[in-house]
Formats: structure tokens, C-alpha cells, sequence
């Protein structure tokens, strides 16, 4: 408890699933923490707020310059500072590869890696003057094995490994780190909306033997966005019961 004292973090797509769970965990550690979603994240907010956490929802849509910079000019004016950026908004549009159409492609695209890049551009600046930042996104199990269906999310989780390797080049120097997260099979409401059958079959090729939670990839989060992590830049830490490392 307590390991986020007095930091400020941003955590896109924090309205609910895996983003909410981050929420959670991270008001939990004592950040102050600005949930930013296209969805409207106040009940989500309001329910963290209700066990004293310090949260306040910002609608944003990663792909909106403007709304990103309205959000984070406000953050400013309000807390001073901008410690943890969490990239974690995110969305799929599956599809297999002859049928899939260009703006099933281009929807992936912008807000998955577009949304990320103008996002981490409006946070970095501050970060590296004030000496000190923790970014950490979200890439996907599926980045790394590939899934049926998903060629264009598959390349926006890969490219975001990149990414984060190049600018932990970049921006270390300023005390600011960039790592990814690579989550596995996660209960959310999209896996919610699959066959019993489906679940259990998936289950059985993890070696711990069950879905992972939310909570589960907020705890990897809070990880690398604690000061603790300061040597730790560039990496991608699989967070999917065993499957692959
Ligand atoms: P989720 O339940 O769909 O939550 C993502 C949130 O981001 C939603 O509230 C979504 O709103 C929001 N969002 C979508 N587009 C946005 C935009 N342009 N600007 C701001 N917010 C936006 O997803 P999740 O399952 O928790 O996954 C979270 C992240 O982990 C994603 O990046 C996902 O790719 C990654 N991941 C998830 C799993 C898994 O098993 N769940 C596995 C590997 C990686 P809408 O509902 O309106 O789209």
C-alpha cells in the first residue's frame, strides 16, 4: 500500500475491464489518478472514489489531439505534474485477412497505435523536464503468437513492442522509462461473451490452469510504474500464466 504516494497517472481506456482494474489497484497504491475513456468511466470512477480513492474521469478520445491536450493541460493546472502514463486503451476488429476491410484495418490502427503515439507525445515533454516518468503499455499475448482473425490488431501490438524499445532509448536518460505489458487470456466482457466450451478449452493450454483477471496485469502495471522499476526500461513482461515467455 501506499507506493504510488503522491504520484499522478493518466490511464487511457480506464472505463472498465483491464483499464478499470489498473484503476483500482493504482488508487489502492495512493496515485491520483485521471481516467480518460470514449465510454463514460464516471460510474467507474465514482465507485473507486466511494472506498477513497482519488480519481476523476476526463472523456478522451486517443485519437483527438485536442481532447488529449485539453486533458493533460488540465492535469497540470490541477496537480502539478504527470508521473505514469498507462497506454492501455485499446480495441479489436477481427476479422481474417481476405475479408477484413480497410477501415476494419485504419479503426485498429488509430486508436491502438496512432492513439498511443499522440497520447505519450503530449505526456513526454513534461516527463522529461520534470526529470522523471513511468510509461508503460498495453501489447498483447497475440503479438508475439500471432491469432486467427486479427492481423491488424496482431500489428498494432507488435508495433507497440517497438516502439517502447526505441523510446526507453530515447527518454532514459531523463529518468523516464517505457515498457509494455503482454497480457494473455484476461476475463474482461469480451471474454464474457464466449461459449463456456471456449473458456475452458483456452484454460486448459495455460500451466496455471484458469483466466487471468484484471487485477492480475494492474499488479504487472503498478510493476513497472513504481519507482522500485527505475532500471527496468524497454523490456515487455508477458503476464499470461505460463503460455509464453
Ligand atoms: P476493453 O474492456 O474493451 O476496454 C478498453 C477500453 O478502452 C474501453 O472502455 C474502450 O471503449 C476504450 N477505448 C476504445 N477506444 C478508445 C479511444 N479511442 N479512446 C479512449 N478509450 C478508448 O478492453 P480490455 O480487454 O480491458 O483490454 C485493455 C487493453 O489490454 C487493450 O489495449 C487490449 O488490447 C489489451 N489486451 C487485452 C487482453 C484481454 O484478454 N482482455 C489480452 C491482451 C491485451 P469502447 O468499449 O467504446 O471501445
Amino acid at each position: 500500500m501506499g507506493r504510488l504516494e503522491g504520484q499522478v497517472a493518466i490511464i487511457t481506456g480506464g472505463a472498465r475491464g483491464i483499464g478499470a482494474g489498473v484503476c483500482k489497484v493504482f488508487c489502492e497504491e495512493g496515485a491520483t489518478v485521471a481516467l480518460w475513456d470514449v465510454l463514460d468511466g464516471k460510474a467507474t470512477a465514482e465507485e473507486i472514489r466511494a472506498t477513497g480513492g482519488k480519481i476523476f474521469f476526463q472523456k478522451v478520445d486517443v485519437t483527438n489531439k485536442e481532447e488529449i491536450q485539453k486533458a493533460v493541460d488540465y492535469i497540470k493546472e490541477q496537480h502539478g505534474r504527470i508521473d505514469i502514463l498507462i497506454n492501455n486503451a485499446g480495441i479489436i476488429r477481427d476479422r481474417s485477412f481476405t475479408k477484413m476491410s480497410d477501415d476494419e484495418w485504419n479503426a485498429v490502427i488509430n486508436v491502438n497505435l496512432n492513439g498511443l503515439y499522440h497520447v505519450t507525445k503530449a505526456v513526454v515533454p513534461q516527463m522529461k523536464e520534470a526529470g522523471y516518468g513511468r510509461i508503460v503499455s498495453a501489447s498483447s499475448i497475440n503479438a508475439l503468437l500471432g491469432a486467427f482473425g486479427q492481423t491488424n490488431y496482431a500489428a498494432t501490438k507488435a508495433a507497440i513492442i517497438g516502439f517502447t524499445k526505441s523510446l526507453a532509448r530515447e527518454v532514459g536518460k531523463n529518468g523516464v522509462t517505457v515498457n509494455a505489458v503482454a497480457p494473455g487470456f484476461i476475463k474482461t466482457a469480451m471474454t464474457d461473451s464466449m461459449p463456456e466450451t471456449v473458456i475452458k478449452a483456452g484454460i486448459q493450454q495455460i500451466p496455471v490452469r484458469r483466466i487471468g483477471t484484471p487485477e492480475d496485469i494492474a499488479y504487472a502495471y503498478l510493476y513497472l510504474a513504481s519507482k522500485e522499476a527505475g532500471f527496468v526500461n524497454g523490456e515487455l513482461l508477458n503476464v499470461n500464466g505460463g503460455i509464453i515467455s
